[in-house]
């Protein structure tokens, strides 16, 4: 069966194109293992964001966590785009690729007083807190510098969510979020804070989530705390619902439309007097990319087969940390068959895989394979682990592409190290 390909990667006869950029002559010129991103793709979606919003005043903050490079970044801001970042160096390269800074909003459990301090300074829009006490520091550093700091807590609603424990966050023993019962309290002691504004509420239930049902009923928790922490004399002024929606990895997956999805929000949250934030990461960027790699030997031991190619945990990490799928497809298809395999990289781990027990084309050392749906928490949960230099990101738009990050060099390994 022929598999749902990502929108942006299809066959034309054999060959497989990303947008209209032949994927062979990409790793021709490029090289392997490389990263293939389709600008229209990422745009799409995103305008699909937008779309099922409008009407509604809202920020879609893109989650740079997904994928932060910087040509995608600029090409966001373009395209309106707020940010979503969870460090200091994310908005770092917000601002760096051209993102303003007053679009961006600030989240995550363990913001330092140097993080905080270089996000005050550059004016971002908020902050989402997870604690009374960086409540009280954003208070102390913004009182410091003579700013209000813009906060909003953010609430663990108790949805169950992420498709796997690692990314589900919205329960009570995750360490994020301000537990249901005690919002109240922090938000009275947030009130006693001269120097911070705590006008917004936030959540962020967990991620890769097919079924948006479970979305929805974390906002409808969120709008009754809008309208009981209002009820206390609170200006609550905006509701940040995190990001989360799912991609498909699997043939069968079925995901949420876009456009549905923020559109059945803007629904929910329309007459409610607030302004609407978004945080979506790999429902943008996901099924935009891709992973290119050769294949460099066919290996058979007595229990098992296996096709080594040229990219490792080490350039996509998701199979070994998440034993998440990915489909793998061959850049040329041929009628050689299909072969029971394990797709392995060259790292010296028995968790170096990116796919296990997987029905293969029977393919050849030298022919190349694309890893779909590697848009997102790909390229930035890489490493150099074996001293393997990082892949090119490469962005595709039409029949042009160009290398949006070089591949590293060996130099580049040793950067500040000292003899
Ligand atoms: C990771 C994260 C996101 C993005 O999640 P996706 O599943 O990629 O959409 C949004 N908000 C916060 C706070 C996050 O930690």
């Amino acid at each position: 069966m022929m598999p749902d390909l990502p929108n942006a990667f299809w066959y034309q006869e054999d060959a497989l194109y990303c947008e209209q950029a032949a994927l062979a002559d990409i790793a021709a010129r490029a090289g392997t293992p490389c990263y293939v991103y389709s600008l229209r793709a990422v745009l799409e979606r995103f305008a699909a964001y937008q779309e099922g919003l409008s009407g509604l005043p809202h920020l879609v903050c893109y989650a740079v966590k997904a994928n932060s490079n910087l040509h995608l970044l600029a090409m966001l801001a373009k395209a309106g785009a707020g940010f979503d970042v969870v460090s200091a160096g994310e908005l770092f390269r917000v601002i760096r690729a051209g993102g303003d800074p007053a679009r961006v909003v600030f989240s995550g459990v363990g913001k330092t007083a140097d993080e905080i301090e270089y996000a005050l300074a550059r004016g971002i829009h908020s902050f989402n807190c997870e604690s009374d006490s960086e409540v009280a520091l954003i208070d102390a550093l913004a009182a410091r510098r003579g700013v209000r700091a813009r906060i909003a807590i953010r609430v663990n609603p108790h949805v169950e969510a992420g498709a796997h424990p690692y990314i589900s966050t919205g329960l009570r023993q995750h360490k994020f979020g301000i537990d249901f019962s005690e919002v109240e309290d922090v938000y009275r002691r947030a009130l006693a804070c001269p120097n911070v504004v705590a006008e917004g509420v936030s959540c962020h239930i967990g991620s890769q989530i097919l079924n948006p049902e479970r979305i929805f009923e974390a906002v409808d928790r969120m709008l009754e705390l809008v309208a009981r922490l209002r009820g206390m004399g609170l200006p609550i002024r905006h509701l940040d619902l995190g990001g989360g929606l799912g991609v498909a990895y699997k043939p069968g997956d079925r995901t949420p439309d876009i456009r549905e999805f923020a559109g059945w929000i803007r629904r929910k949250v329309e007459g409610a007097d607030l302004f609407l934030m978004l945080e979506p990461g790999r429902s943008i960027v996901g099924e935009a990319g891709a992973l290119l790699t050769r294949v460099l030997y066919r290996k058979r031991t007595p229990s098992r087969e296996f096709i080594v190619v040229d990219a490792a945990m080490t350039d996509l990490i998701r199979p070994s940390l998440y034993q998440s799928y990915h489909e793998i497809l061959p850049v040329r298809r041929s009628s050689r068959g299909t072969v029971l395999a394990d797709v392995v990289g060259p790292v010296c781990e028995s968790g170096d895989f990116l796919a296990l027990d997987r029905e293969m084309p029977n393919v050849l050392p030298g022919d190349l394979l694309a890893v779909c749906t590697a848009g997102a928490y790909g390229f930035v949960l890489s490493s150099n682990y074996n001293a393997r230099p990082r892949p090119p990101e490469i962005l595709v738009e039409g029949d042009a592409w160009r290398t949006v990050r070089v591949r590293e060099t060996f130099e580049d390994l040793i950067r500040g190290e000292s003899l």
